[in-house]
Protein backbone atom coordinates (compact mmCIF):
# COMPACT_ATOMS: atom_id res chain seq x y z
CA UNK A 1 0.00 0.00 0.00
CA UNK A 2 1.40 3.60 -1.06
CA UNK A 3 2.02 5.67 1.86
CA UNK A 4 -0.63 8.88 1.67
CA UNK A 5 -0.31 12.52 2.39
CA UNK A 6 -3.20 14.37 3.01
CA UNK A 7 -3.54 17.92 2.79
CA UNK A 8 -6.13 19.64 5.43
CA UNK A 9 -6.70 23.18 4.50
CA UNK A 10 -8.95 23.16 7.62
CA UNK A 11 -11.19 26.88 7.38
CA UNK A 12 -8.87 28.33 4.58
CA UNK A 13 -8.62 29.39 1.71
CA UNK A 14 -10.90 30.65 -1.29
CA UNK A 15 -11.98 30.00 -4.75
CA UNK A 16 -9.32 31.89 -6.38
CA UNK A 17 -6.42 30.13 -3.79
CA UNK A 18 -7.66 27.12 -4.06
CA UNK A 19 -7.96 27.02 -8.09
CA UNK A 20 -4.58 28.18 -8.51
CA UNK A 21 -3.30 25.99 -5.93
CA UNK A 22 -4.56 22.93 -7.78
CA UNK A 23 -3.27 23.73 -11.13
CA UNK A 24 0.17 24.33 -9.69
CA UNK A 25 0.18 20.93 -8.14
CA UNK A 26 -1.30 19.25 -11.17
CA UNK A 27 1.71 20.91 -12.95
CA UNK A 28 4.20 20.34 -10.73
CA UNK A 29 3.47 17.25 -9.32
CA UNK A 30 6.49 14.65 -10.41
CA UNK A 31 5.82 11.78 -8.31
CA UNK A 32 3.98 8.41 -8.17
CA UNK A 33 5.42 7.94 -4.97
CA UNK A 34 2.74 8.84 -2.27
CA UNK A 35 -0.82 8.69 -2.81
CA UNK A 36 -2.12 12.78 -2.34
CA UNK A 37 -5.62 13.86 -0.89
CA UNK A 38 -6.64 17.31 -0.71
CA UNK A 39 -9.03 18.10 1.85
CA UNK A 40 -10.59 21.95 1.15
CA UNK A 41 -13.28 23.69 2.69
CA UNK A 42 -16.79 21.60 1.90
CA UNK A 43 -17.94 24.71 -0.97
CA UNK A 44 -14.72 24.09 -2.70
CA UNK A 45 -14.82 20.19 -2.73
CA UNK A 46 -16.60 20.17 -6.25
CA UNK A 47 -14.51 22.79 -7.69
CA UNK A 48 -11.30 21.14 -6.76
CA UNK A 49 -13.22 17.78 -8.02
CA UNK A 50 -13.57 19.34 -11.09
CA UNK A 51 -9.52 20.59 -11.62
CA UNK A 52 -7.95 17.42 -10.53
CA UNK A 53 -10.42 15.68 -12.94
CA UNK A 54 -7.50 14.43 -15.38
CA UNK A 55 -4.76 13.97 -12.43
CA UNK A 56 -4.85 10.23 -11.41
CA UNK A 57 -2.14 10.92 -9.01
CA UNK A 58 -4.54 13.40 -6.31
CA UNK A 59 -8.38 12.60 -5.19
CA UNK A 60 -10.08 14.30 -2.35
CA UNK A 61 -10.77 14.11 1.15
CA UNK A 62 -13.76 16.20 3.11
CA UNK A 63 -13.21 17.35 6.62
CA UNK A 64 -16.71 16.50 7.55
CA UNK A 65 -19.85 14.07 7.02
CA UNK A 66 -23.38 13.90 8.61
CA UNK A 67 -24.83 11.21 10.17
CA UNK A 68 -28.16 11.78 8.49
CA UNK A 69 -28.63 10.35 4.85
CA UNK A 70 -31.39 12.85 3.77
CA UNK A 71 -34.51 15.20 5.04
CA UNK A 72 -34.48 17.89 7.15
CA UNK A 73 -30.75 18.63 9.03
CA UNK A 74 -30.04 22.46 7.47
CA UNK A 75 -26.52 22.59 6.71
CA UNK A 76 -25.39 19.57 7.29
CA UNK A 77 -23.76 17.30 4.68
CA UNK A 78 -24.58 14.14 3.65
CA UNK A 79 -22.13 10.62 2.55
CA UNK A 80 -23.91 10.24 -0.63
CA UNK A 81 -23.72 13.62 -1.78
CA UNK A 82 -19.89 13.69 -1.35
CA UNK A 83 -19.60 10.38 -2.59
CA UNK A 84 -21.46 12.24 -5.86
CA UNK A 85 -18.72 14.52 -6.47
CA UNK A 86 -16.12 11.83 -5.94
CA UNK A 87 -14.88 12.17 -3.01
CA UNK A 88 -12.82 9.40 -1.55
CA UNK A 89 -11.86 9.98 2.30
CA UNK A 90 -13.82 11.86 5.16
CA UNK A 91 -11.82 13.61 7.97
CA UNK A 92 -13.72 12.03 11.38
CA UNK A 93 -12.81 12.62 15.14
CA UNK A 94 -10.54 15.66 14.05
CA UNK A 95 -9.19 17.09 17.75
CA UNK A 96 -10.77 20.47 16.45
CA UNK A 97 -14.42 19.40 15.38
CA UNK A 98 -13.78 17.74 19.52
CA UNK A 99 -12.97 21.20 20.95
CA UNK A 100 -14.67 23.49 19.12
CA UNK A 101 -17.84 21.61 17.92
CA UNK A 102 -18.10 19.04 20.65
CA UNK A 103 -18.16 16.18 19.06
CA UNK A 104 -18.01 12.72 21.25
CA UNK A 105 -17.41 9.54 20.72
CA UNK A 106 -20.98 8.21 19.94
CA UNK A 107 -21.52 11.35 17.18
CA UNK A 108 -17.84 10.26 15.68
CA UNK A 109 -18.86 6.21 16.30
CA UNK A 110 -21.72 6.98 14.11
CA UNK A 111 -20.05 8.76 11.26
CA UNK A 112 -17.34 6.07 11.00
CA UNK A 113 -20.53 3.96 10.53
CA UNK A 114 -22.39 6.13 8.11
CA UNK A 115 -19.23 7.16 5.81
CA UNK A 116 -17.99 3.03 5.46
CA UNK A 117 -21.73 2.70 4.85
CA UNK A 118 -21.67 5.02 1.92
CA UNK A 119 -18.40 3.17 0.68
CA UNK A 120 -16.42 5.90 1.95
CA UNK A 121 -12.70 6.01 3.93
CA UNK A 122 -12.80 7.59 7.16
CA UNK A 123 -9.61 9.14 8.31
CA UNK A 124 -10.06 8.05 12.11
CA UNK A 125 -8.28 10.56 14.17
CA UNK A 126 -6.67 9.86 17.35
CA UNK A 127 -4.30 11.12 20.26
CA UNK A 128 -3.38 12.22 23.39
CA UNK A 129 -3.84 15.34 24.84
CA UNK A 130 -0.59 17.20 26.73
CA UNK A 131 -1.55 16.32 29.97
CA UNK A 132 -1.56 12.05 29.16
CA UNK A 133 1.83 12.89 27.17
CA UNK A 134 3.27 14.66 30.29
CA UNK A 135 2.09 11.59 32.07
CA UNK A 136 3.56 9.42 29.32
CA UNK A 137 -0.25 7.72 29.02
CA UNK A 138 -0.64 8.23 25.55
CA UNK A 139 -0.53 4.97 24.07
CA UNK A 140 -3.38 3.90 26.38
CA UNK A 141 -5.45 6.86 25.66
CA UNK A 142 -5.41 5.88 21.38
CA UNK A 143 -6.19 2.43 22.60
CA UNK A 144 -8.86 3.61 24.69
CA UNK A 145 -10.26 5.38 21.88
CA UNK A 146 -9.91 2.84 19.28
CA UNK A 147 -11.77 0.18 21.34
CA UNK A 148 -14.32 2.41 21.57
CA UNK A 149 -15.32 2.22 18.13
CA UNK A 150 -14.80 -0.83 17.24
CA UNK A 151 -15.75 -3.20 20.36
CA UNK A 152 -13.13 -5.71 20.13
CA UNK A 153 -15.09 -8.13 17.62
CA UNK A 154 -15.70 -5.81 15.05
CA UNK A 155 -12.08 -4.18 13.95
CA UNK A 156 -13.80 -4.74 10.88
CA UNK A 157 -15.29 -1.40 11.09
CA UNK A 158 -11.35 -0.02 10.54
CA UNK A 159 -11.19 -2.17 7.22
CA UNK A 160 -8.83 -0.25 4.64
CA UNK A 161 -9.89 2.38 6.57
CA UNK A 162 -6.79 4.79 7.34
CA UNK A 163 -6.35 6.14 11.43
CA UNK A 164 -4.52 9.35 12.02
CA UNK A 165 -2.69 9.36 14.99
CA UNK A 166 -2.48 12.82 16.07
CA UNK A 167 -1.17 14.18 19.89
CA UNK A 168 -3.16 16.84 20.45
CA UNK A 169 -0.72 19.23 21.62
CA UNK A 170 1.21 19.20 18.09
CA UNK A 171 -1.43 20.05 16.03
CA UNK A 172 -1.69 23.36 15.29
CA UNK A 173 1.51 24.14 17.43
CA UNK A 174 4.44 23.93 15.61
CA UNK A 175 5.88 21.16 18.18
CA UNK A 176 5.87 18.03 16.34
CA UNK A 177 6.48 14.98 18.21
CA UNK A 178 9.79 13.38 17.84
CA UNK A 179 10.59 10.56 15.59
CA UNK A 180 11.17 8.43 18.50
CA UNK A 181 8.34 9.29 19.71
CA UNK A 182 5.92 8.63 16.58
CA UNK A 183 7.76 5.50 15.54
CA UNK A 184 6.70 3.62 18.94
CA UNK A 185 3.11 5.54 19.54
CA UNK A 186 2.30 4.31 15.44
CA UNK A 187 4.33 1.00 16.20
CA UNK A 188 2.37 0.17 19.35
CA UNK A 189 -0.88 0.94 17.83
CA UNK A 190 -0.28 -1.70 15.01
CA UNK A 191 0.69 -3.97 17.25
CA UNK A 192 -2.54 -3.41 19.65
CA UNK A 193 -4.94 -3.84 16.37
CA UNK A 194 -2.33 -6.93 15.50
CA UNK A 195 -3.84 -9.07 18.58
CA UNK A 196 -7.16 -8.12 16.96
CA UNK A 197 -6.76 -9.33 13.64
CA UNK A 198 -3.98 -9.13 11.74
CA UNK A 199 -5.21 -9.47 8.01
CA UNK A 200 -7.15 -6.50 8.83
CA UNK A 201 -4.55 -4.55 10.26
CA UNK A 202 -2.65 -5.12 6.95
CA UNK A 203 -4.99 -2.89 5.57
CA UNK A 204 -5.26 -0.05 7.60
CA UNK A 205 -3.11 2.87 7.15
CA UNK A 206 -1.78 4.74 10.58
CA UNK A 207 -0.68 8.24 9.25
CA UNK A 208 1.01 10.53 11.64
CA UNK A 209 -0.32 14.65 11.59
CA UNK A 210 0.80 17.47 14.14
CA UNK A 211 2.72 19.83 13.00
CA UNK A 212 4.40 18.44 9.77
CA UNK A 213 6.22 21.02 7.57
CA UNK A 214 9.26 21.28 5.22
CA UNK A 215 12.01 20.73 7.86
CA UNK A 216 10.53 17.30 9.81
CA UNK A 217 8.20 15.86 6.80
CA UNK A 218 11.51 13.37 5.40
CA UNK A 219 12.47 12.70 9.04
CA UNK A 220 8.52 11.49 9.78
CA UNK A 221 7.74 10.32 6.18
CA UNK A 222 10.23 7.57 6.38
CA UNK A 223 9.63 6.02 10.00
CA UNK A 224 8.42 2.24 10.06
CA UNK A 225 4.86 2.17 10.72
CA UNK A 226 4.16 5.79 9.50
CA UNK A 227 2.07 5.15 6.45
CA UNK A 228 1.66 8.75 5.75
CA UNK A 229 1.00 12.28 7.41
CA UNK A 230 -2.04 14.67 7.79
CA UNK A 231 -1.01 17.99 7.19
CA UNK A 232 -2.84 21.36 8.33
CA UNK A 233 -0.66 24.49 8.24
CA UNK A 234 2.30 23.33 5.97
CA UNK A 235 -0.42 22.38 3.12
CA UNK A 236 -1.46 25.91 2.73
CA UNK A 237 2.29 26.80 1.85
CA UNK A 238 2.17 25.53 -2.23
CA UNK A 239 5.66 25.34 -2.70
CA UNK A 240 6.20 23.79 0.27
CA UNK A 241 3.59 21.28 -0.46
CA UNK A 242 4.90 20.65 -3.71
CA UNK A 243 8.52 19.80 -2.06
CA UNK A 244 6.73 17.08 0.50
CA UNK A 245 4.66 15.69 -2.12
CA UNK A 246 7.70 15.53 -4.92
CA UNK A 247 9.87 13.88 -2.27
CA UNK A 248 11.52 10.40 -2.81
CA UNK A 249 12.96 8.90 -0.37
CA UNK A 250 16.57 8.50 -2.08
CA UNK A 251 17.11 12.19 -1.93
CA UNK A 252 18.68 14.03 1.21
C1 LIG B 1 -4.33 18.64 11.19
O1 LIG B 1 -5.05 19.43 10.63
O2 LIG B 1 -4.73 17.51 11.44
C2 LIG B 1 -2.97 19.04 11.57
C3 LIG B 1 -2.14 18.10 11.92
O3 LIG B 1 -2.67 20.37 11.54
P1 LIG B 1 -1.19 20.99 11.61
O4 LIG B 1 -0.37 20.31 10.57
O5 LIG B 1 -1.38 22.45 11.33
O6 LIG B 1 -0.64 20.73 12.98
Amino acid sequence: MKKIIIANFKLNGNKKFIKKYILKINKEINNDKYEISIAPPIPYLYMTEQLIKKNKKINLTSQNIDINKIGSYTGNISGKMLKDIKVKYVIIGHSERKIYHLENNDLIFKKILITKETKLIPIICIGENINEYNKNIGINTCIKQIKFFINEKNINLFNKSILAYEPIWAIGTGKNANTKYIKNMNKNIRNYLNTLDKKITNTIRIVYGGSVNINNFKEIIKINNVDGLLIGKESLNIDNFIKIINFNNNQK
